[in-house]
């Protein structure tokens, strides 16, 4: 017994080198019909293929233009399956590894320090949120709503007023962990509401009658594992019974239409559903802490990338929600008013209709819970850098979204009860 434990201890602290991506390319192809999505589902089944848009194989359909990464010894078979069935094509990323580095485009001002020009790794982001409540006590506070798989702390960060009563918005950011733009955007969202209230017309008047719960890194674990071992990972780190395949994807894992979607069986797919719905600690904290606080949250924002959409609900169905009017409205003016500041151009829809469809995911749960307005972001770009948007973007990418949160804020203070 005695040499186990330090065996054991040198398998868990010996370092493993992080994933590297020399060579591998992301291509996006324009498919024309049936036969060829069905011709990029049989190349799934033989070569590892990551989906990027859509999330997994099974979503390819007739029409839809599809980024995919390929590892660099698979990528010229594929491209002469491509070639000879005659399928348009570009190559999107011609050197992913190139593309990881070429990211952190923005110098440090401070080495070392916390910055909103550029992605923070899960300690600074920790420290950051100690500053936020330290620098606006009166504004923020931290919340400890659980703690992931591999004990790593949830926090959301409160700002508001101490009054419980009040409307609330529930923001969550990197519930999907190689989406590095999301979690910048919540930061960057505590940092301006707190530091525009008091100057700011439209942001002193939301935070003088509502609070916003922000939850800056949903999938913490995953989102570690991102910055130390493998920059293009997903899910959580959770263990799966039966199968060596880490982590459940986490948006997958709600209690909406859980069962529904076959393909979110596999313990190995990207979009791996989990054993049950609610089974991952993240979500659950996150599920318990809205349920607890639903009187009065009033609207449910989660941010993703890639692809400059504004979707809401339903993902599980192509059914329409009740005030599916309603919910356009405030869609189509939220992009509108994004626009306005760099003229990027967003998309809005359902779900179903205008990514494709989902089950499990926060937003139909939240709005099934009753949260009546529930929006979910896919942030920068559409497809020139994909999840490796360079930190030059953060700021512009993040000053336009804040335009459209703070439409959705005002309408939800004038028009909900
Ligand atoms: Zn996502």
């Amino acid at each position: 017994m005695r040499f186990i434990l330090p065996v054991g201890l040198i398998a868990t602290t010996l370092a493993i080198a992080p994933v590297r991506f020399d060579g591998e390319k992301v291509l996006r192809v324009k498919l024309q019909d049936e036969k060829q999505a069905n011709i990029i589902k049989d190349l799934a089944q033989t070569n590892q293929l990551d989906f990027w848009y859509p999330d997994a194989a099974h979503h390819v359909a007739a029409n839809m233009t599809i980024d995919f990464r390929v590892s660099e010894k698979e990528s010229q078979s594929i491209q002469s399956s491509l070639d000879q069935n005659k399928m348009h094509y570009e190559i999107l990323i011609h050197d992913l590894q190139e593309e990881i580095e070429k990211q952190f485009d923005v110098k440090e001002d401070i080495p070392g320090r916390h910055s909103y020009a550029k992605y923070n790794n899960w300690d600074k982001i920790v420290a950051w949120t100690e500053k936020m409540v330290h620098k606006h006590p009166e504004m923020v506070s931290r919340i400890k709503i659980g703690t992931t798989v591999e004990d790593n702390p949830l926090y959301v960060l409160k700002i508001g007023k101490r009054d419980e009563r009040r409307k609330a918005i529930f923001m969550d950011c990197g519930i999907h962990a190689r989406e590095w733009i999301s979690p910048a955007f919540c930061q960057w969202f505590v940092y301006q509401a707190a530091k525009t209230y008091g100057k700011n017309k439209i942001m002193t008047k939301l935070l003088d009658r509502m609070n916003f719960y922000v939850l800056p890194v949903f999938n913490v674990d995953g989102y570690i594992w991102s910055w130390t071992q493998n920059r293009m990972w997903r899910k959580n780190r959770s263990k799966n019974q039966n199968s060596n395949c880490i982590g459940t994807d986490l948006n997958r894992n709600f209690n909406a239409s859980w069962n529904s979607f076959p393909n979110t069986k596999d313990p190995c797919a990207e979009t791996y559903r989990g054993p049950e719905p609610e089974s991952e600690k993240e979500t659950k904290a996150v599920t318990d802490f809205i349920r607890s606080h639903l009187k009065s949250i009033k609207a449910y924002i989660t941010f993703h990338s890639y692809s400059q959409m504004l979707l809401f609900p339903y993902g599980y169905t192509s059914k329409l929600p009740p005030n599916y009017k309603d919910l356009a409205k405030v869609a189509k003016i939220s992009t509108d008013v994004l626009s306005t500041r760099y003229e990027t151009r967003y998309i809005y829809g359902p779900i179903a209709s205008t990514i494709y469809p989902t089950s499990g995911s926060s937003l139909d749960w939240a709005y099934n819970l009753g949260i009546k307005h529930t929006f979910a972001f896919e942030l920068r770009d559409k497809g020139k850098f994909c999840f490796l948007l360079p930190e030059s973007q953060i700021k512009p990418t993040c000053k336009e979204t804040l335009l459209a949160v703070k439409f959705i804020a005002k309408y939800i203070l004038k028009h909900t009860s």
